[in-house]
């Protein structure tokens, strides 16, 4: 499944522009001014938040030259006003103020993502520099007959064909193809590296990675450390799923796919071997089908979009949320518009940062949309938990948790909840929860260790331990020790392989997957627990669990307020991440893989 976009009202919107003529005051600050600059801060976050939404929700729903315009200018306002006020809060660094002010100047202080250098020219070229890999990106093609424009690919023709072709020779071309078009963007790169951590040291942090790991309420090392820990927690069942599906793919390819080794990375049916789901049927078990076909079943019954969000709906109410507001089935969209362009990427939107939620969907009859639904009302729900807060804590405890919390719901609709509410006579026999479970983990389970890998190759490089001429060794270095993949031929010192993923010419942070992917198993296990769930955890749903909601919904109405270990111990009773959360959930699956890879090699 693919990440969907969460559209925060908060403070996670990134470009920082410079700011001329940032007034200095001699007097030193008192406790009263600090409470005035967040008052004054309060209020203006709302407008800009509210300016940004509605412009943002208008662009996406009639593109058009002048509402892109219209967005970009007001995300661009929204823009300027973080980094501002991430500048002046460290005028207060000495004032002794009330704990959940301090909270608030810190959490402004750590809110950008890119932070721009005094220099208003070195500002200026940063902030270009970010524009121009983006577009580069954005703009980004693999013509295999340069002859014929036609023949041309960008990334979704590109996705498309490492997702359905078995042809080994086609995908080595498609994937090498789009490792083209990043080198022009390496020496872009190396100077944004170079300009971003000078604005962050200005900032005070040690450089652009250590701004980005101190939103997490722990030392950046620490925070390191942490993520560690959680992935050796996980690696053996990761080694077994990769055993597992090297030994099918071997079966399928032949040599081309080692039998002991690293896996070929253009072979798992991604781009970015990140979601493996797409090979399923190459290494499904002998008896995979689950029995039913939800997707058929929603066809049958004749279930319109708008039903099948009633339905999400009701699963909220059943653990005691309260219904969403009028204006939510008013102002949503639901369907394709037949006359016009929309960005059709589910999305959740909370407009004016207390009420007014949305969802904008292009919603098919099929079973994905049905989980989608209910992973996108996650975060209406969450935004509407903690819409009484101060604005700079209406957000997820950290940005893993908005993600986390969608996904935890989609984990109860389970063949079980299908059955409770109807649509469902009789749920398939246990026998069958292997292909469930093996379908899951080659999207979850084998997401895990690039999830993590991105920000440790981007956390190196900006602090030096990684240079420019080792960009490209250093990515494949880290993809081996991670995912155990190897790239289909030799990747010199002439490319620059990581710019090929949207995430690094975009700079966005990626850890917050890798956090999200842990939390939403550790989430489903506590509450599953608190439901009084007696049965294997793949086949908990907490629908109807009052006291689950109950749990749920202290931790939601935190926001940002506290600290994410806080957060999390409303729902868990631990202040700890724990990834043996998802060996639980995927127990039955790990013994079966390990039947099925007895006497081959395990690991590379
Ligand atoms: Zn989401």
């Amino acid at each position: 499944m693919l990440h969907r976009l969460f559209v925060a009202a908060g403070l996670a919107l990134s470009i920082a522009v410079i700011i001329a003529g940032c007034q200095a005051s001699t007097a030193a600050p008192t406790a009263q001014d600090a409470k005035q600059f967040l008052d004054e801060v309060d209020t203006t976050l709302n407008r800009l938040a509210l300016d940004a939404s509605r412009a943002g929700w208008v662009a996406q729903n009639f593109i058009t030259v002048d509402t892109e315009a219209m967005d970009a200018r007001a995300t661009q306002a929204f823009s300027d006003a973080s980094s501002r006020w991430a500048k002046q809060a460290v005028r207060f660094d000495n004032v002794e103020v009330p704990a959940d002010q301090r909270r608030q100047l810190n959490l402004l202080k750590v809110s950008l993502v890119l932070a721009t250098p005094s220099d208003p020219k070195e500002s200026e070229e940063l902030t270009n520099l970010v524009s121009s890999m983006r577009g580069v990106y954005g703009k980004g093609k693999w013509c295999p007959d340069s002859a014929k424009a036609e023949s041309c690919m960008n990334i979704d023709d590109i996705t498309k064909l490492l997702a359905t072709s078995r042809n080994e020779k086609e995908i080595r071309a498609a994937w090498e193809g789009w490792h083209t078009i990043s080198p022009p963007i390496k020496k872009d790169y190396q100077r944004f590296a170079e300009l971003s951590n000078k604005g962050a040291k200005e900032l005070g942090f040690a450089d652009t990675g250590a701004m980005w790991r101190a939103k997490y309420d722990m030392a950046p090392d620490a925070f390191t450390k942490e993520l560690d820990r959680l992935w050796d927690q996980v690696r053996p069942l990761y080694l077994q799923l990769h055993a597992y599906v090297r030994m099918k793919l071997h079966q399928k390819y032949g040599d081309v796919v080692p039998q002991k080794g690293p896996l070929p990375a253009h072979l798992l049916g991604n781009i970015w071997a990140q979601d493996w789901s797409n090979v399923y049927d190459l290494v499904a078990p002998a008896n995979a089908d689950a029995g039913f076909s939800l997707t058929d079943i929603l066809k049958r019954r004749k279930m319109s979009a708008i039903d099948m969000v009633k339905a999400g709906e009701r699963f909220y109410s059943s653990i005691g949320l309260a219904p969403l507001p009028q204006t939510f089935w008013e102002r949503s969209l639901f369907l394709r518009p037949k006359d016009r362009e929309v960005v059709c990427h589910a999305s959740a939107w909370d407009i004016d940062s207390v009420n007014d939620v949305r969802i904008k969907m292009c919603i098919d009859q099929t079973a994905e949309d049905f989980s989608t639904i209910h992973h996108e009302l996650g975060h209406n729900y969450y935004q509407r938990a903690y819409n009484t807060l101060p604005m700079i804590f209406r957000d997820s405890a950290n940005d893993g948790f908005h993600e986390a919390i969608g996904d935890t719901i989609a984990l109860s609709v389970t063949p079980e909840y299908l059955v409770k509410i109807g649509l469902l006579d009789k749920a398939p026999d246990a026998s069958r929860d292997i292909g469930l479970l093996l379908s899951r983990a080659l999207e979850k389970v084998a997401f895990l260790p690039f999830g993590l890998l991105i920000d440790q190759w981007r956390w190196k490089v900006f602090s030096g331990e990684i240079t420019p001429a080792q960009y490209n060794q250093a990515w494949w270095d880290l993809r081996l020790k991670y995912q155990g993949v190897a790239p289909p031929s030799p990747r010199g010192d002439e490319f620059f392989d990581p710019g090929a993923k949207y995430h690094v010419p975009d700079n966005t942070p990626y850890t917050r997957y890798f956090l999200a992917d842990i939390l939403q198993f550790q989430f489903h296990r506590a509450l599953a627990k608190t439901a009084g769930c007696t049965t294997p955890l793949h086949r908990c749903s907490i629908y109807e669990s009052k006291q689950a909601g109950q749990r749920l919904n202290n931790m939601l109405s935190m926001g940002l307020s506290k600290p994410w270990p806080d957060a999390l111990a409303a729902v868990t009773d631990s202040n700890e991440m724990d990834a043996s959360a998802i060996l639980d959930y995927f127990a039955p699956l790990q013994k079966w893989l390990q039947e099925q890879t007895k006497g081959q090699p395990v690991g590379w």
